[in-house]
């Protein structure tokens, strides 16, 4: 079943995670063992991130530095089959158009349905730490909006070159991202909504959002994308706060605001168990306040805080 009929099927609110491939080098058994901790909550659908290239400096044995570009978490793709072989739950890859040309789009699009995986998470894409802005491959897109309606060709039976193919029986869903504090590039919230809009427009059935511990600024701009006819689901992201660099790191890695209460709550704790734990308090209450107000979904973002989501959905779900 895809996400949007998992979503839809059920009145109560589904719990959903994310989780990143392994580093380059290391095996998959972590991560089997994070997803085990949290599949008693019944997860309706498992998010596999994906990351694109980067350049990584070594220093060689004659003391020089060689800059090498390399993709420190590969896999997605490989990492989706393997769960949804292990787990027997519904998968949903990340595919991006940082990084990748549309012919490599294509074949892992290919890879996917000979895996009979058809959920995706349609995005952009961060930059590459090197580049000053975001800047696509040769070929290569510069909106998700753009990768949606290479999907949509593919599902319509025509390769990005507009050669026909077989058509596959089973299309691609897809969903998109969304930013409640507005994407860093916008000049303004509106602006960010309009581009939602032609997103859904485009074939988004639904929309995760950047995570936020604010939930009026969620509310709010659920109200917006109401206002501005965005009608499909609006998925809200959730991070449980974990230790005290977070209070920078946070804003400065996802372009949002803490407020003020929760920061300096944090500033009080003694240890990182006291903060660990005031952040399952903090996220308890948001999902509380979410499950109450209808939201479809919960989408946690488990990133080193696997524990955390564990002692939360234990209290929510
Ligand atoms: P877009 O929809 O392209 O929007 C980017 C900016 O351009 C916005 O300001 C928007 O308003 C504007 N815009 C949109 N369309 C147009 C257009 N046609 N013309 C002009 N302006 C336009 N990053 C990764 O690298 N890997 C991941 O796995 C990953 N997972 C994520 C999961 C979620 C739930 C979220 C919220 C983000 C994730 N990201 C990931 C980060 C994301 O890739 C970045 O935030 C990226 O900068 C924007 O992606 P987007 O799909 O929202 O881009």
């Amino acid at each position: 079943m895809n996400v949007i009929d998992l979503i839809n099927e059920d009145k109560q609110t589904a719990f959903s995670f994310e989780v990143l491939p392994p580093l380059k080098g290391t095996g998959i058994d972590k991560l089997f063992a994070d997803i085990e901790k949290l599949m008693p909550y019944n997860p309706k659908y498992i998010n596999i991130t994906t990351h694109r290239s980067e350049y990584i400096y070594s220093q060689e044995a004659n003391g020089m530095f060689c800059r090498k570009l390399t993709r420190r978490r590969p896999g997605t793709v490989a990492v989706a089959a393997s769960i949804k072989t292990k787990f027997g739950v519904t998968v949903v890859p990340h595919i991006l158009c940082s990084g990748y040309t549309p012919e490599e789009t294509e074949y892992t699009l290919i890879d996917l349905q000979f895996l009979g995986i058809t959920d995706l998470l349609v995005l952009r894409g961060d930059k590459a730490p090197h580049q000053k802005s975001f800047t696509p491959e040769a070929g290569g897109y510069n909106h998700a909006i753009d990768l949606q309606l290479q999907i949509n060709k593919y599902n319509e039976g025509f390769f990005f070159d507009g050669k026909e193919m077989e058509k596959h029986p089973v299309p691609f869903n897809y969903g998109v991202a969304c930013y409640p504090e507005k994407h860093e590039e916008s000049p303004n919230a509106e602006r960010d909504l309009y581009w939602l809009k032609k997103k859904v427009e485009a074939g988004a059935q639904y929309a995760v959002t950047q995570m936020f511990f604010d939930n009026k600024k969620f509310f709010d701009f659920v109200d917006k994308a109401r206002n501005a006819g965005i009608t499909i689901p609006i998925i809200p992201g959730i991070k449980p706060f974990k230790k005290l660099g977070q209070l920078n790191v946070l804003p400065r890695t996802f372009k949002i605001d803490l407020p003020e209460e929760l920061a300096s709550e944090v500033r009080k704790c003694k240890s990182d168990e006291d903060i660990a734990s005031l952040g399952c308090e903090w996220t308890i209450n948001q999902c509380r306040e979410l499950i109450d107000n209808g939201v479809p979904s919960i989408h946690f973002y488990s990133v080193g805080a696997v524990d955390s989501i564990s002692k939360i959905a234990k209290e929510i779900y």
